[in-house]
């Protein structure tokens, strides 16, 4: 038994037999001698300890993979539909678990794991269920003369294996986004999970092995990135796809590593989103709109808005009610209604944002609220805790409003013209979303198109409807995932054409 820290903002304590993580490989859970520690965010304790994935490991889960998916491939979708019913009812079954152990990695609130992130994993599963249920295919006439010369219809056809990397902010949501529809259109899947966030995958093996899932259908291999089973799944010639959440730089990697066998991949990656506050907005809207676009997750969402516009004739009563809300902001369950702050996800995280607090003052910036490592002088002074934070006065040449920083901190800057606007918001390498604020429809219609993301939001923020497609531009990715979008990375159509005139 491992020695634990009994730290008091630890707040479950063992998360029943997960003291020692394994992967799963070939319906085993398997060990391998090298063990990552996995950190506590909210006291820097070690919560339970990871088995890294060797190669040989890699290797029968890629061997199994393939006979599993040539097998998965034939069967019926209802089959299929099933399977996925099974793990979210698996998943919902054990729903407490899965929230603490999702709270406990991520250091994020617990009302969040039982509102948003494990009840959006279970929805995934069942989304895809349903839509691959109703899947139809399309089918064209082709005419010569007046007269039907063919006829070319659609299949789907799954990849065969997909390599399923995943990061740590939403660790389940965003991986069950992801094999639902792989395995939904018939491919085994080989996911890796963040190393920060290894225990709801484990626990997701645990129920796939529980409903009886096929050898090597599902496979969690725990571990690193670089030279480790992150770069070897992307690499490995016996994976025919990888699907990848996480920052633009890794992609980058991944798509070199999978360069050499030009593997299919879809990407979802970073953001420096904008928020853009016109005068006529509902000021109330805007301000509570704009404080849960920066801050839900303490900032640790792809979508979070890092860079906020506003009108110039309101600017100083949006920056005042702005302020006041943020000093407002609470950390841990206080019971109050709104966003809740927890910790970074590691120390790395955490001093990678007190950098740029440090870079955006060497810049130049105002410092309106924050700036600092959050202290409560109890035993989370060891977790990776930082102030809600807001800067302006910044160029937007500085790279503290260019770089994706991925933490709860923006840069506020007034604008006059909606041209300008528009410009400043796709004056960025990145291209994943933006939200606007308006009473004007006009203005909203008309901006809205002009800017150069994947996804927009008016007078919202993150409000997602499964079928919707999902993606960024620019450093923000590849492809669209997010209903039929979706179906088409993880079994792209093929065309039959068959002769009806039997003319050569
Ligand atoms: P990350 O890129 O550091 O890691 C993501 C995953 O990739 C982890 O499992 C990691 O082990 C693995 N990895 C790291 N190096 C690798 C390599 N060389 N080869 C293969 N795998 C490797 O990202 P993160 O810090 O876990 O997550 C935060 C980032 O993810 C932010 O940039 C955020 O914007 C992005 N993100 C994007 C979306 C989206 O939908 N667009 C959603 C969530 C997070």
């Amino acid at each position: 038994m491992l020695q634990r820290s009994g730290a008091s903002h630890d707040p479950y304590g063992s998360i029943g037999d997960l003291d020692d993580l394994l992967s799963f490989v070939e319906s085993e859970f398997v060990e391998s001698g090298v063990w990552l520690d996995n950190i506590n965010p909210r006291n820097g304790a070690r919560i339970n300890r990871v088995a890294e994935a060797g190669d040989t490991h890699l290797d029968r889960a890629v061997r199994s993979a393939n006979l599993a998916a040539a097998a998965w491939g034939r069967v019926s979708v209802s089959q299929r539909s099933d399977f996925l019913l099974a793990i979210a009812a698996g998943i919902e079954s054990r729903f407490d678990e899965f929230v603490k152990a999702e709270s406990l990695d991520t250091g994020k609130p617990i009302s969040q794991a039982k509102s948003l992130d494990i009840p959006r994993a279970i929805s995934n599963l069942r989304f895809f269920a349903a839509l691959i249920q109703g899947e139809t295919s399309d089918s064209f006439v082709t005419t010569a003369n007046n007269t039907p010369s063919a006829l070319n219809y659609t299949i789907r056809k799954p990849h065969g294996v997909v390599g399923v990397i995943c990061p740590w902010n939403l660790p389940l949501l965003l991986l069950t986004w992801k094999i639902a529809p792989a395995l939904a259109t018939g491919n085994a899947v080989i996911i890796k999970p963040s190393e920060h966030t290894p225990t709801s995958a484990t626990l997701l093996a645990q129920v796939v092995a529980d409903i009886g899932a096929p050898a090597g259908l599902v496979s969690v291999l725990h571990g690193t990135g670089p030279m480790s089973v992150g770069q070897k799944i992307a690499a490995h010639k016996g994976i025919d796809a990888v699907t990848f959440t996480g920052s633009s730089a890794t992609g980058a990697k991944i798509m070199e590593a999978a360069s050499r066998s030009v593997k299919p991949l879809s990407f979802e990656l970073g953001g420096k989103n904008s928020a853009i506050v016109f005068s006529d907005a509902d000021l109330d809207d805007a301000v509570h709109g704009v404080i849960r676009s920066v801050f839900s997750n303490s900032g640790q969402i792809c979508l979070c808005t890092e860079r906020v516009y506003v009108a110039q004739d309101i600017f100083d009563s949006f920056l005042s009610r702005l302020t006041k809300a943020v000093q407002g902001l609470s950390f841990e369950e206080s019971g109050k209604e709104g966003i809740t702050l927890g910790p970074l996800i590691s120390s790395n995280q955490r001093d990678k944002v007190l950098s740029f607090f440090d870079l955006a003052i060497e810049e130049g910036a105002d410092l309106l609220v924050g700036g600092k490592a959050k202290l409560f002088g109890d035993d989370r002074d060891t977790g990776f805790y930082v102030q809600p934070s807001v800067f302006t006065g910044l160029p937007r040449d500085s790279r503290f409003v260019r770089e994706e920083i991925f933490g709860p901190v923006c840069h506020i800057e007034k604008f006059a013209l909606e041209k300008e606007v528009i410009a400043a918001s796709n004056d960025s390498s990145f291209g994943l979303a933006a939200s606007i604020w308006t009473n004007d429809l006009r203005v909203a219609h008309r901006v809205a198109p002009q800017l150069s993301v994947g996804m927009v939001w008016i007078n919202d923020w993150f409000r997602r409807d499964l079928r919707a497609p999902f993606g960024g531009t620019k450093l923000s990715g590849i492809g669209r995932e997010g209903g039929h979008h979706s179906l088409d990375f993880y079994a792209p159509p093929s065309n039959i054409c068959l002769s009806i005139s039997g003319d050569l």
